[in-house]
Formats: structure tokens, sequence, C-alpha cells
């Protein structure tokens, strides 16, 4: 009998079967239907001994340092601080849109924050209420900016147009009257010194922790005995899909391995005009490895495949809010992580969301408390 069964060893269920282990010395089980941990974040030495990460970069940046003492505590850092180009125009751009960014593409010499904002201003358009990705951009930066850096990236990544998605999605992507290239502002940014897996390997090496990979949480539910479940994965999926199918945008990736020692000059070269994919990764650039190869992926937006991005819609959200509603309902199952709560989430955000979670459990349940 375990005390838990946590389903999915991404963030979300390392994190929480960890606390559970080490500070109430419960006994938990891991579970996950893929064939390693680390869930999004997992990164593996490629057939040339590169280290890259299977579903796409991720970089560790965060505002709280809670968050990086606990993580602290299984892995060393690499400063790192993310830069990333966009092709535009045969030129390669920082974005987001900075003064350097302006004036090489109009090839002007804007020196000062007041010149840019009133370039910027010149060419914003006037729009009465702001409602969609496409206003929150053309009010800002106008439309030669919008067309060339947003709409062909968006419908690639979302297959939808700008017109037709939430604010929100661009209101992630802000926009700099200064030189300020680094894609991230947040006060601590960093890559784990040894990768993402070999840190998630020592939150998980703790002898109450057993760990189950290829293993699916509903080919276990009923035959491995357990208290309570912490679940990580799909909500939509844990209730059958009652109220029907919770939309996610999907990614391909295309891995490939270069006779070159570099590539490009940033880890990160998105593509908003031409080509199907919409940005390369070159991995050297976030690990510091040094090798005569270097290995890049192609990514690829598609409707098909695992769920990454939910779908931000209004419609979306109430179908999740239904589901919720079942899930705040379920007693003893605990819901947390991106897809058990619908939202896109950074990993210090869902390391944080563990954390109030555990700290939830410890004051209502007593430990070894039967259900
Ligand atoms: P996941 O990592 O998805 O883990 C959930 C796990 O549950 C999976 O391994 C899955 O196999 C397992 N699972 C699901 N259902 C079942 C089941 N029924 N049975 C068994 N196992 C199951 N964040 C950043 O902070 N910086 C970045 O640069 C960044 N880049 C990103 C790039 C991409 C392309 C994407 C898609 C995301 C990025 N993120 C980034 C977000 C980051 O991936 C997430 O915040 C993080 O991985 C979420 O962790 P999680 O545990 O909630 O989910």
């Amino acid at each position: 009998m375990f005390d838990w069964l946590v389903v999915g060893a991404g963030f979300a269920g390392s994190v929480i079967a960890e606390r559970l282990a080490s500070q109430r010395g419960e006994s938990v089980l891991v579970v996950d239907r893929r064939n390693h941990v680390g869930g999004n974040a997992y990164d593996r030495y490629d057939d040339a001994g590169l280290l890259i990460h299977q579903y796409g970069p991720h970089i560790f940046h965060t505002n709280s340092e809670q968050i990086v003492d606990y993580l602290s505590q299984f892995t060393e850092w690499r400063p790192y601080e993310h830069r990333v180009l966009a092709s535009v125009d045969g030129q390669l751009l920082p974005i987001p849109i900075n003064r350097t960014t302006i004036n090489k593409l109009y090839g002007l010499n804007l020196t000062t924050e007041e010149e840019v904002e009133a370039f910027l201003a010149e060419r914003g358009e006037r729009i009465e209420e702001i409602r969609t990705s496409a206003d929150v951009v053309l009010s800002r930066v106008g439309r030669d900016l919008y067309e060339k850096f947003f709409r062909g990236y968006t419908r690639k990544q979302w297959g939808l147009d700008p017109s037709e998605l939430d604010k929100q999605v661009t209101a992630r992507v802000p926009t700099r009257a200064n030189e300020d290239d680094r894609y991230f502002t947040d006060s601590f940014q960093a890559m784990p010194a040894g990768g993402f897996t070999r840190m998630f390997e020592r939150m998980l090496s703790h002898p109450n922790i057993k760990v189950m990979l290829q293993t699916d949480f509903r080919d276990i539910r009923d035959v491995i005995p357990h208290r309570r479940v912490v679940f990580t994965g799909p909500v939509d999926e844990y209730f059958d899909f009652r109220f029907g199918k919770l939309p996610y945008r999907s990614l391909q990736f295309e891995h490939v391995t270069l006779e070159e020692e570099w590539h490009q000059p940033v880890a990160v070269v998105n593509y908003p005009q031409d080509r199907d994919y919409t940005r390369i990764t070159e991995y050297k650039h976030l690990t510091g490895q040094q090798h005569p190869k270097t290995s890049i992926t192609y990514e690829y937006p598609s409707d098909i495949g695992d769920p990454y991005y939910p779908v931000p819609r209004e419609e979306n959200q109430e179908l999740y809010r239904q589901y919720k509603h079942l899930a705040d309902a379920t007693p003893n199952v605990h819901f947390i992580g991106r897809l058990a709560t619908y939202r896109y989430y950074n990993m210090d955000q869902v390391v944080g969301q563990a954390l109030a979670e555990f700290r939830r459990i410890q004051e209502s349940i007593p430990v070894g408390a039967e259900v």
C-alpha cells in the first residue's frame, strides 16, 4: 500500500513526490507513461554526444528566491541569459522588438527611449477596445512590424490568425524602447549545470520514492493499492472526456546533428515570415557544451500529437471550468501541473504550484492518515 500515487514525473509530479517523501516520510509511487522522467523538460545526450532537449528548448528563469533555493538542493547552475533573433527581410533581428531591431530594420539611428516611443506611437493603430492578440500588437507597434514579426509566426504557431486569439497570447511578448536584447528579464536566469534530467533523477532518488516508467495511470489505478493520488496528467482524460476534449496545440520536433561547430549566433532563431517551422534551436548555446559538431531542432506546430499549449480561447476556458468543478469535488485526488489545470505555465510556476499544494496537504492531512 503506497501512501501516495503520483501520476507524471515532470516538474509538478517530481516536486510533490520529493516533498511528500522527504518531509512526511510517506511512501510514494511515481508513474509516467513516457520512458523517462522530467516531463517536457527532459533532456538527453544524442548519438553524437550532444545534450539536447527532446521537447524543445527549456530555459529556467524566475523571480522567486524560494524556488531557486528549493531546486538548488538538486542541481548546480550554469548562468545563462537567453537571446532570440528573428529572421526578417533577410536580417537576424532581436526579438522582443527593441531599439536595435527598429534601427536595423528601417536603417535609422534612434538613440533615446523617447525617440523609440515616439516612433512606435506614430505607427500604433488607435483601437477602441483591445480584445484580440492582433489588437495588442497593432496598437503598440503598428501594421508593418505586426505583419513582419507577429502575424505569420502566430498563424504558424496556433493555426489561427492573431485576430482570432485572446489578447493574453501576445501580452507575453513585450516591446522595448532600449537596447536590452534578453528574452527574459527575471532576476534569476540559468540552466541546471548537469542538465534537467540529472536534476530530476536527484529529486526522485529518495528511498521512499519508487518510479515506474512506461506505466499509464489507467492500467494500474485499480491494481496497485494507494491511499491518495496527485494527478498531473490531462484533467479531461482523468474524467474520460465527459464534457469533450480540451483543445491543445501540438509540436513536431526534428532533431538534427550538423557537421559544423556552430549553426547560428544565438540559441533560438525565429522564422516569422517563411519556412514551415517556427524556430531553430541550437543547444550548445544553452548548455555551454564544447563539441566539434552541433545539434539543432526544427520546431513544427501541429494539431496532432502530444498536448503542449492550451489554445487560449474563452470557450476552452469555459470547458475547463466544468472539469475543474469535477476535480474540486473528487476526494483524495489533487490536480496540479499544466495539464491538470489546463494552463500554460513556466517551469518555475509549476514548481511554485507544487510547493503550494504540498503546504495545503501539510495543513489539512495528518501524516499517515487513512482516507
Ligand atoms: P509535464 O512536464 O508535461 O509532465 C506531465 C507528465 O505526466 C508527462 O511526463 C506525462 O507523460 C505524464 N502523464 C500524463 N498523463 C499520464 C497518465 N495517464 N499516466 C502516466 N503518466 C502520465 N517553461 C519554462 O520555464 N521555460 C522555457 O523555456 C519553457 N519552454 C517550453 C517550450 C515548449 C516547447 C513547451 C511545450 C513548454 C515550455 N515550457 C517552458 C513549459 C514547461 O515545459 C512546463 O512548465 C513544465 O514542463 C510543466 O511541468 P508539468 O509537470 O506540469 O507537466
